[in-house]
């Protein structure tokens, strides 16, 4: 199985993505952390991002296309991966689907964590209170982010729409509930 987790930066995509990878076996396929484990290592792509990640802005298509398609490609994708930060753009969703379709499978369903965006805002200054924020976890960049959420990602939601694979679940709900409200769907899709 496929999935795509979709939804504003904090809306606790990864957190999912994570437990799925737990208890499905489905890698978790974040862009996010392989673009920041190459800052890590002071990787040429690396350095060529940091400042875009510093900002919240959307590194180029073509260079998450590229690594999506080579991690994809590594046999623990075998029986699928949970998409978690991509695709951030129509021209990422349609590589998506190209590519998946080159490899005779296709994404199976698109979860949609609806939050309220006013209270991620609220979520990222407690996690620079509890000294969890990330580098672009603070609340300039945040806005940022948001605002290229809402001008370049959420157009998916139509894509999607369009192809039938819109479950979508209650991200403000407590974690456990967010799991379970998953699960069903995935349970019933799958
Ligand atoms: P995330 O961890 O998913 O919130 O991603 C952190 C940052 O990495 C984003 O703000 C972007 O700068 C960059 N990034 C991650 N995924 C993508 C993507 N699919 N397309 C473009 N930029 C991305």
């Amino acid at each position: 199985m496929n999935l795509v987790l979709f939804g504003p930066p904090g809306a606790g995509k990864g957190t999912q993505a994570k437990i799925l990878q737990e208890k499905r076996g489905l890698p978790q396929l974040s862009t996010g952390d392989m673009l920041r484990a190459e800052i890590a290592a002071g990787s040429p792509l690396g350095r060529q991002v940091e400042d875009i990640l510093a900002k919240g802005n959307l590194v180029p298509d073509a260079t998450v296309i590229d690594i999506i398609a080579n991690r994809y490609d590594r046999p623990d994708c075998a029986k699928g991966a949970v998409f978690d930060g991509f695709p951030r753009t129509i021209a990422q969703a349609e590589a998506l689907d190209a590519m998946l379709a080159a490899r005779a499978k296709k994404i199976d369903i698109v979860v949609e964590l609806k939050v309220d965006e006013a209270i991620l805002l609220s979520r990222v200054e407690q996690r620079i209170k509890e000294g969890t924020a990330r580098a672009d976890d603070n609340p300039e960049t945040v806005k940022n982010r948001l605002q290229v959420y809402r001008n370049q990602t959420a157009p998916l939601l139509d894509y999607y729409g369009k192809q039938g694979k819109i479950v979508t679940v209650d991200g403000m709900a407590p974690i456990a509930d967010v799991t379970g409200a998953i699960a069903s769907a995935l349970d019933s899709r799958g």
